[in-house]
């Protein structure tokens, strides 16, 4: 998994940060300094919570085929 913040969007709304603390970085201002990262599985279920608060739809998440659950499929 990928996320990226688009600065344009981001009006500091600092909630990103509160749902996905380990995962988005923000400036002291509130602003999402968090350009693009990947994001190890642990921290993916914060990362999709702090998209999903974030009311500018500033943070885009790409997934890849192998990035649905953390889990690898058995068989
Ligand atoms: S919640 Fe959205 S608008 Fe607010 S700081 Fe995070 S990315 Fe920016």
């Amino acid at each position: 998994m990928r996320i990226r913040v688009d600065p344009e969007l981001c009006t500091g709304h600092a909630l990103c940060q509160l749902h996905g603390p380990d995962v988005y970085v923000l400036d002291d201002l509130g602003y999402n300094t968090t350009s693009s990262r990947v994001v190890p599985p642990e921290l993916w279920e914060q990362a999709r919570k702090g998209a999903l608060a974030c009311p500018e739809g500033a943070i885009a998440i790409e997934e890849d085929e192998n990035d649905e659950d953390g889990s690898t499929s058995a068989s």
